[in-house]
């Protein structure tokens, strides 16, 4: 059966015909078949160079040997415990190793129950219920967090079935702006747990902090007592071996993992101080638990995925990402369009607007339906990206610089097209 066909059935079984929103593009998704290194074949028997990547885990390429090697092993010894074991030490004491805020770590399964938890322990620690994020961030699918979200949600915002008592503590601010987030903190700062925020905004396209921006909200946070999380489930062991926080040389209270953690299976993670950290059950009085956290499969991938992700590797893959993004500036520039290219390190989007793109409102005024057709030109010449404006695109080792090329000329091709 082709994909189209599958998509049909899918509909009648499945909300939509998939399994999370975002994955839902008109007319219909290609249904994948598998899946090798830099490239995923659909059903209907095209291959793609792939930089989606399963929306950012996929740092090493698809089906890694090491990865499939270790999982295999680890499948024959039992896929769930219920019990501590020794490879969950050794996965913490990696993150530990290499993140400057990591004194412990609690795994659990994804980003969105880490943000969750992290959330929470940070309530629970000073005793304050608002918190406060920014405007296009997103950080899961959590009631808490669902207000101006980035990410599927930028499409369908402010999710029914929120009781306005459970977001009436959630403030918003917008990126990049100094002065609203600081009139705010002076005026709520008190009352506020914890500032959450991803360091790179990777939900709403891919967007940096200004320069000092960091550091203004590590002062303020310091000032007013307030926990920083950096949600690093984006940026976490893709900018850099200790994520955001060592790319930027700023060190936040707390902060969450999931995607690479997991060499491409289900994991997250909250990692943080000590004396923040022991709050958690069964040490102290704040709830985190799951059934499947600290899972043998995930755990052994992650353990691999990092032994693979040395100082070298982000070396070779920031250099290609500045390559790919600087190649494209110029070609877009050579066909006389005036388009934004964000981007950092192994991230990069483009946005179908004239003005420069440092925050939500920027984002949202891209031109989507240019988007929409660009995505499907990208389709047509054998590349695969999020289906989105309000989502990033990835470089993986496994990309070749022979990838590369033909992944900027496929933009390049597809622009000429669609203007
Ligand atoms: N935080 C950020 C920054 C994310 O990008 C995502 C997912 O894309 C999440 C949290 C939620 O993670 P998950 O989809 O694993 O629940």
């Amino acid at each position: 059966m082709y994909s189209e066909e599958l998509f049909k059935i899918s509909k009648e079984n499945m909300p939509g015909g998939v399994s999370s929103p975002v994955r839902a593009y008109k007319p219909y998704p290609f249904f994948a078949k598998q899946a090798s290194g830099s490239k995923i074949t659909d059903i209907d028997g095209k291959t793609y160079i792939d930089h989606c990547l399963g929306y950012g885990p996929l740092i090493l390429g698809h089906a890694n040997p090491k990865i499939v090697e270790a999982i295999t092993d680890q499948a024959q010894k039992g896929t769930l415990y219920g019990v501590p074991t020794e490879n969950e030490i050794k996965l913490s004491q990696e993150i530990i190793n290499r993140v400057p805020c990591a004194d412990m770590v609690r795994f659990c399964n994804s980003g969105t129950e880490a943000t969750m938890s992290a959330i929470r322990l940070a309530r629970g620690y000073t005793g304050r219920d608002k918190i406060v994020k920014f405007e296009g961030t997103y950080h899961g699918a959590h009631d808490y967090v669902l207000v101006k979200s980035g990410s599927g949600a930028a499409t369908h915002p402010d999710s029914k079935g929120i009781p306005e008592s459970t977001t009436q503590n959630t403030l918003s601010v917008p990126f990049n702006d100094e002065e609203a987030l600081k009139e705010l903190i002076e005026e709520e700062g008190n009352n506020i747990a914890c500032i959450i925020m991803e360091v790179v905004m990777g939900n709403v396209g891919c967007i940096k902090p200004k320069k000092g921006y960091l550091d203004f909200i590590r002062k303020l946070t310091i000032d007013y007592g307030i926990i920083l999380i950096f949600d690093e489930v984006i940026t976490g062991f893709r900018l850099s071996s200790g994520g955001a926080q060592e790319y930027f040389g700023v060190t936040p209270d707390i902060c969450t993992f999931a995607k690479i953690l997991g060499g491409g299976l289900p994991i997250g993670a909250i990692a943080g101080k000590q004396k923040i950290m022991e709050l958690f059950a069964p040490n102290g009085p704040v709830y985190q638990a799951g059934t499947f956290s600290g899972n043998p499969l995930s755990i052994r991938a992650g353990i691999t995925a990092l032994e693979q992700l040395d100082k070298s590797f982000y070396d070779t893959l920031n250099k290609k990402g500045n390559l790919l993004r600087l190649r494209l500036k110029d070609n877009i520039e050579d066909l006389g369009l005036n388009l934004q290219v964000n981007g950092i390190g192994s991230m990069f989007q483009i946005y179908f607007n004239p003005e420069p793109v440092t925050n939500y409102t920027e984002a949202k005024k891209s031109d989507s339906d240019l988007f929409t057709d660009y995505f499907h030109e990208l389709l047509k010449n054998g590349v695969f990206i999020a289906p989105s404006q309000f989502e990033c695109c990835f470089l993986s080792g496994a990309h070749s610089d022979e990838d590369l090329e033909k992944t900027s000329y496929a933009i390049e091709k597809s622009l000429k097209t669609i203007y």
